[in-house]
């Protein structure tokens, strides 16, 4: 066991807020245990933000926009804060990846090597970003000048989900401020434990009240924020019946979002893809991060002319996966966050065996681990796309399988989703390739290459998943007002 764990068993941490340059230290606040799913021990108390803390917070955020330096200062000034951000994060960032792998259940080896180190590319790629992105030019006439300028928007409320709590409220945080912008960030109530800690360790290194924390449950601080008539605009990553809800909330005040949101992608093998590569990353895309990802491609098409290959390979691949202590070497599968994931796990197991799929791996708790919300990485086979697990996002450990004739057949099975976040498409065929990417009705394909995630790109979704893009110009859409000015001599 980690001796940092160790130390949060026997003094959990007490996590505030943070208003104007400090950690708040609320009286009489509700408090909410924060649990590490591999030994169900509390680790924190959370003390959830009042209504009033929200409120100091937005305005403390308001001030710094309307009235602090950050509001004026240079592009150059900006980049020099992201910098030592990203510094600061990656000189924390063995102590950052324990905690995040003991908030959530993560292998370490991926917090370690893939979440934390992103978390800090997030404010080096935006720092270097507003340097080289900036307005247009058109004329329209000798002497008839339009500029188009990209403005702050302002105060911006940056809400984030539990299950890569830093990197993808880094991501938002870098956005926001490289682009001029104040925040206040509210982090899942479920995993606070790496953004609390973002805070503590950049302490000095922004002005007061450019970023600001505040915590609790959705239903209360974070409706609070949605809801408060000082922000300018909501920046959500989360399940897709909450963007609804705050999208409703939103409407009411004419405020601006972003959501990315549910995903339920296909994955797409045919006959002619790379065999070994194909398997290879369907067992990422379907379990890293314990199968809790928004691109998870856990939704596997395969050509029936190799299927009877691929599912034996790939159901073989999935029984020789290490489930563990996520803090331990080798480990490939930590628990599920808590014990209701574990608990949709096992209804999502018998609503497929109900409806007529085959259980090819997993499909219980784990009996060797009594301790932890461990559940078995799954797969089954499904007979059509109708099933609850190949339409439902099931954000676990949870592969439905099925199996096509025809690329035209396979594109409209994929297409028949609520949700549009990825599309994998496995081929050797070029033109099959272009074809299938181009049918796709979702915000990202990727073709022969598993989870990847490019910066100067825009990753979001088409229907259900999601509106607006992160990345480059997609978060420069999000975080800026864009203004025109006609100029004639
Ligand atoms: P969630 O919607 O339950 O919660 C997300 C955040 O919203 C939390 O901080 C929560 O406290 C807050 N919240 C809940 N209700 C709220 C309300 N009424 N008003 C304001 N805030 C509220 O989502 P989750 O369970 O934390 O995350 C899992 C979901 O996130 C999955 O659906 C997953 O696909 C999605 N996700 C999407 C992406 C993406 O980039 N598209 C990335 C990661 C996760």
């Amino acid at each position: 066991m980690s001796s940092l764990r160790e130390e949060l068993n026997q003094q959990p941490k007490r996590l505030s807020g943070y208003v104007s340059g400090g950690f708040t230290s609320p009286a009489g606040a509700e408090e909410i245990a924060v649990i590490d799913p591999t030994t169900e021990i509390r680790v924190a108390t959370l003390l959830e933000s009042s209504a009033d803390e929200v409120d100091a917070a937005v305005e403390a955020a308001r001030h710094a926009f309307d009235k602090g330096p950050w509001g004026a200062a240079t592009v150059a000034e900006r980049q020099a804060a992201l910098t030592r951000i990203h510094d600061a994060i990656l000189a924390n960032a063995d102590e950052l990846a324990m905690l995040e792998t003991i908030n959530t259940g993560i292998p370490l080896s991926q917090t370690r090597n893939m979440h934390i180190p992103r978390a800090a590319y997030n404010f080096r790629f935006f720092g270097e970003y507003i340097n080289q992105s900036g307005g247009e030019v058109f004329t329209q006439e000798p002497g008839l000048m339009s500029l188009v300028t990209y403005e702050p928007i302002g105060v911006c409320a940056l809400i984030g989900p539990w299950n890569m709590p830093l990197g993808l409220t880094a991501m938002k945080i870098a956005g926001a401020l490289a682009f001029g912008n104040t925040c206040v960030v509210k982090p899942s109530e479920l995993t606070p434990l790496t953004v609390t800690r973002l805070f503590e360790i950049i302490e000095g290194v922004l002005p007061e009240g450019v970023m600001n924390l505040v915590n609790g449950r959705g239903h209360v601080t974070g409706t609070s924020l949605v809801s408060h008539p000082g922000i300018d605009m909501v920046s959500f990553t989360g399940g897709t019946v909450t963007g609804a809800a705050i999208l409703g909330s939103l409407a009411k005040g004419i405020k601006g979002s972003a959501m990315e949101l549910g995903g339920k992608s296909a994955n797409i093998v045919f006959a002619d893809a790379d065999f070994d590569k194909a398997v290879d990353a369907a067992l990422l895309s379907s379990f890293m991060n314990n199968g809790q990802m928004c691109l998870a491609g856990s939704r596997i098409f395969i050509d029936r002319k190799i299927s009877d290959r691929f599912i034996d390979s790939f159901t073989r691949r999935i029984k020789a996966l290490k489930i563990d202590d996520p803090a331990a070497d080798g480990t490939e599968i930590g628990p599920m966050i808590n014990q209701a994931q574990r608990e949709r796990m096992e209804r999502y197991a018998g609503s497929g065996l109900g409806e007529g799929a085959t259980l090819l791996a997993g499909g219980h708790r784990c009996a060797s681990l009594n301790t932890g919300y461990f559940f078995e990485p799954t797969a089954m086979l499904a007979p059509t796309n109708e099933l609850a697990i190949c339409q439902e996002e099931i954000f676990g450990p949870f592969a439905a399988l099925q199996i096509f004739d025809e690329e035209d057949e396979v594109v409209a099975r994929a297409n028949d989703s609520e949700f549009g976040l990825v599309g994998y498409v496995w081929t050797e065929d070029l033109n099959r390739s272009m074809r299938v990417a181009s049918a796709l009705r979702t915000g990202t394909v990727l073709v022969n290459t598993p989870i990847v995630r490019d910066l100067r790109t825009g990753f979001g979704g088409y229907k259900q998943s999601g509106l607006g893009r992160e990345g480059a110009k997609g978060s420069q859409a999000m975080f800026t007002e864009m203004k025109t000015t006609i100029i004639a001599r």
